[in-house]
C-alpha cells in the first residue's frame, strides 16, 4: 500500500497552499480566512520518484467553542490513518494554544512528525522558526508554502519519516 503523510495544524497556518506545492497541482483549496468547512481530502504524491499519499486537514468552524478540542480531534483521526505526520506550524505568530493541543496528540501518537515552521518568507524570520526546537518535536524546517522556499529539505524529511 501507498504510505500515507498527513498534514495536521491549526486553521491559516498554511497546510494546504503547502499540500499543494508538495503534489505541484492546485487542487487544495487555499483560503484567505481559516475555518470553511472541509473533509480530509487525500492526494497522489511523487517526490523523487517515490510515490506517496498526502492527506489534507480542515473542515472545522472556527467560531466554536473548543476549537482547540476540535482539531486535535480531527488531527486524532488523520494521524491514525497516517505513517507519518507533518505538522505545520505559522512561525511568524509561534506556537498558540491549539498549537499544544496538537502537540499533544502528536506525541502520544507515536508516529514520526516532521515539523514545519511556514511563511519563512525571508532571512528575516528564520530565526523564529528555531525557537520551535522547543517543541521537542526535533530539527524545525523553514519553509515558505507560498514561495517554496525549502520546501526539497523538507519533502526529503517526510519520505525518511515514511
Ligand atoms: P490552512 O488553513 O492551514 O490550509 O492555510 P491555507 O493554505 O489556506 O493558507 C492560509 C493563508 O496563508 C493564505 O492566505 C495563504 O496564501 C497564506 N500562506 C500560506 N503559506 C504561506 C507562506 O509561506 N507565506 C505567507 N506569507 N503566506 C502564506
Ligand atoms: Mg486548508
Amino acid at each position: 500500500p501507498t504510505p500515507v503523510l498527513a498534514v495536521v495544524g491549526r486553521p491559516n497556518v498554511g497546510k494546504s497552499t503547502l499540500v499543494n506545492r508538495i503534489i505541484g497541482r492546485r487542487e487544495a483549496v487555499v483560503e484567505d480566512r481559516p475555518g470553511v468547512t472541509r473533509d480530509r481530502v487525500s492526494y497522489d504524491a511523487n517526490w523523487n520518484g517515490r510515490i506517496f499519499t498526502v492527506v489534507d486537514t480542515g473542515g472545522w468552524d472556527p467560531d466554536a467553542e473548543g476549537l482547540a478540542e476540535a482539531i486535535s480531534g480531527q488531527a486524532e483521526v488523520a494521524v491514525s490513518l497516517a505513517d507519518a505526520v507533518l505538522f505545520v506550524v505559522d512561525a511568524t505568530v509561534g506556537i498558540t494554544d491549539t498549537d499544544a493541543a496538537v502537540v499533544k496528540v502528536l506525541r502520544k501518537s507515536g508516529k514520526p512528525v516532521v515539523l514545519a515552521a511556514n511563511k519563512v518568507d525571508d532571512m528575516r524570520t528564520e530565526a523564529e522558526a528555531y525557537g520551535l526546537w522547543n517543541l521537542g518535536l526535533g530539527e524545525p524546517y523553514p519553509i515558505s508554502a507560498l514561495h517554496g522556499r525549502g520546501s526539497g529539505d523538507l519533502l526529503d524529511a517526510c519520505l525518511r519519516a515514511l
